[in-house]
């Protein structure tokens, strides 16, 4: 899940010279935490293959599948969720898959 912090939101919407009421309405889900994910997939910012605020995208998209964390291995299940949001994320997916010699079952 590509969680947006408060920051990251307020970035964007003044990027898209949107409010953050509109911002949030448009584009957020909200935990009862707080947190702040994405709510559509494939990303609302997705636009003809390329990545519409890439300057402003989210740390989360910057990272991904964050290797430089640990315990990868047991993030597998939510880097592969992300396999259809983006392009970007497919072929980072892709590319980490050939790293791997992954093969199919
Ligand atoms: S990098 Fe991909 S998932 Fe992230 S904001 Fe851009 S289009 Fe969306």
């Amino acid at each position: 899940m590509i969680n947006i912090s408060e920051t990251e939101a307020n970035a964007v919407s003044d990027h898209l010279q949107t409010t953050r009421i509109e911002f949030d309405d448009q584009y957020v889900e909200k935990g009862s935490s707080g947190m702040m994910i994405m709510n559509k997939m494939p990303c609302h910012f997705l636009n003809e293959n390329k990545c519409r605020i890439y300057e402003h995208r989210f740390s989360g998209c910057k990272e991904f599948p964050a290797l430089h964390l640990p315990n990868f291995t047991e993030r597998l299940f939510t880097t592969f969720m992300h396999y259809e949001r983006c392009p970007i994320i497919f072929n980072v997916v892709e590319e980490l898959k050939k790293e791997l010699s992954f093969m199919k079952g």
